[in-house]
């Protein structure tokens, strides 16, 4: 099963499904949408085919970036870029397997559904998947899934390295109108790679590390890992128990050659500082003059706009700042003028334990790209409404000590989810169609609504209060707290 000749995509087409091989894809001879049955895994596969293409091709600059975009590849060239490769996308290389080492020591086989997040471990599994989703895997879904775990997933416990972004990233990539198009949008020129990794020039033909390993307790510097090294880096030791016959895939549900578990061991070693994976954006704050950078993740229920911001606006101070994902930088220069859709997701965890997944779509209108303030502006606003209820709900709990009694009745995180529910289709719309011409009254109007919102979720979460005396004037502290939020919130200079 080798990931550069065989049809492992699974698309579909009007009402057909089939798999596909990586060529097809590239050439134009098939097209269609991914089709699995978790959206993870749907994520997952977009990001392999990433980066199996940008290990093929590194267009030199935007100019041949935008054809490859426009126009697909022929066969030829294909079979070319890929001649060199084989062995780097090979399941059952005798040698050097995609994504394992070979002769992994472990004293029992670990059973398949370990290589999927949250399924062998999520205290919610049973609602998340199907049951037995994970029992036996066929070619392209375990490729798909050693892929996730070492790019996407916390590690495998104690004494097993996680990914090179830390344990779940916020993963961004472009959507284009095709998978093909979708592929290519989130393929780094040479121009974009030196820029963002000026190490590329001496690096860029680098094996993974699977073929040239990585030596027992080695300090790696991020600045001496090339771009494929890093796009395809297997922290942990992994080797898949040889496929013993056919099934029906617990992924997939295809009648294909299966695998059935693998093995796995502990491997030491360190990576120093952060490697500007291509899909990511990046924080940083400045620390006793150290720069401290980290990649994003959902680490609470808050919705994914409430992050969108910190995915596509660059800002920076001489204390903290943010970067987007290379992709994202690299569009500005050729997808400025237009709309932009992007694929957000990732998953939350608590240490080893995945307990929710995301994978989401975004629109941003035309203007993106230069008008990051306003992007911001509209994330601050869906934020600071949140927090003028939040503070009116707490005073109402709390009240004020030696003046006001609290009423006890701490509302502040369930009323807060409901305001999250309730602007959710707001604010997606705003992203994707704001006029950024006119968006001093858009923002206005932004707020306008979001206030109701809040008024409206206020009123009804203490209705049934207002008959208790004993908390009338909680209610009244509340209330008045939620109208001074109101007026800081409102553009200076303006009568409320
Ligand atoms: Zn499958």
């Amino acid at each position: 099963m080798n990931l550069l000749t065989d049809a492992w995509i699974p698309i579909q087409h009007q009402s057909n499904y089939q798999k596909i091989s990586l060529q097809q894809l590239l050439c134009g001879e098939q097209t269609g949408e991914l089709c699995l049955p978790r959206d993870d895994m749907e994520l997952a596969c977009v990001q392999l085919l990433c980066a199996i293409t940008q290990a093929l091709f590194i267009p030199k600059d935007k100019k041949a970036l935008v054809q490859l975009v426009r126009e697909p590849i022929t066969s030829e060239t294909y079979a070319e870029a890929s001649r060199e490769k084989m062995a780097w996308f090979d399941l059952n290389h005798p040698e050097t397997p995609f994504m394992q080492i070979r002769g992994v020591k472990s004293t029992q086989p670990t059973p398949m559904d370990k290589l999927l997040a949250g399924v062998a471990d999520g205290t919610n599994k049973a609602f998340v998947n199907p049951q037995g989703l994970a029992d036996a895997l066929c070619g392209g879904c375990v490729a798909i899934a050693l892929f996730n775990a070492a790019n996407n997933c916390p590690s495998m416990g104690g004494g097993f390295k996680g990914s090179l972004r830390g344990s779940t990233p916020i993963t961004v990539l472009i959507k284009g109108r095709t998978l093909r198009e979708t592929i290519w949008l989130n393929v780094l020129t040479e121009d974009t790679a030196e820029y963002v990794m000026p190490w590329y020039p001496e690096t860029k033909d680098q094996l993974p590390n699977y073929l040239d390993r990585i030596k027992a307790d080695a300090k790696i510097p991020a600045s001496r890992i090339g771009l494929n090294r890093g796009l395809l880096w297997q922290p942990a030791h992994f080797e898949l128990l040889p496929s013993q016959s056919s099934a029906n895939c617990s992924c997939c549900g295809c009648y294909e050659p299966v695998y059935n578990g693998f093995n796995k061991a502990k491997f030491s070693y360190t990576v120093e500082g952060v490697w500007p994976h291509p899909l990511s954006s990046r924080t940083f704050a400045i620390k006793k003059s150290e720069r401290e950078e980290k990649f994003p993740s959902f680490t609470t229920t808050a919705p994914t706009w409430t992050h969108m911001s910190r995915l596509v606006v660059d800002q920076q101070n001489d204390k903290e700042g943010q970067q987007t994902a290379p992709v994202i930088q690299q569009a500005r220069t050729f997808l400025a003028t237009d709309k932009i859709q992007l694929i957000v997701g990732g998953y939350r965890n608590n240490q080893a334990t995945v307990l929710e997944r995301r994978h989401e779509l975004f629109s941003l209108a035309q203007g993106w790209a230069e008008h990051g303030d306003v992007i911001q502006q509209i994330i601050t606003g869906g934020l600071a409404y949140k927090t003028a209820l939040r503070k009116a709900l707490y005073l109402f709990a709390v009240g004020i000590k030696d003046k006001v009694n609290g009423s006890g009745v701490n509302l502040c995180d369930p009323v807060e989810a409901v305001y999250y529910q309730q602007t959710e289709n707001l604010m997606h719309n705003r992203l994707a169609a704001i006029q950024f011409k006119a968006s001093q009254d858009e923002l206005q109007s932004l707020n306008k609504q979001l206030k109701a919102i809040v008024i409206d979720l206020f009123n009804k979460a203490t209705e049934s209060y207002r008959q208790e005396p004993k908390m009338l004037k909680a209610l009244a502290l509340a209330r008045r707290s939620l109208h001074k939020s109101f007026k800081e919130l409102e553009p200076q200079g303006e009568t409320p």
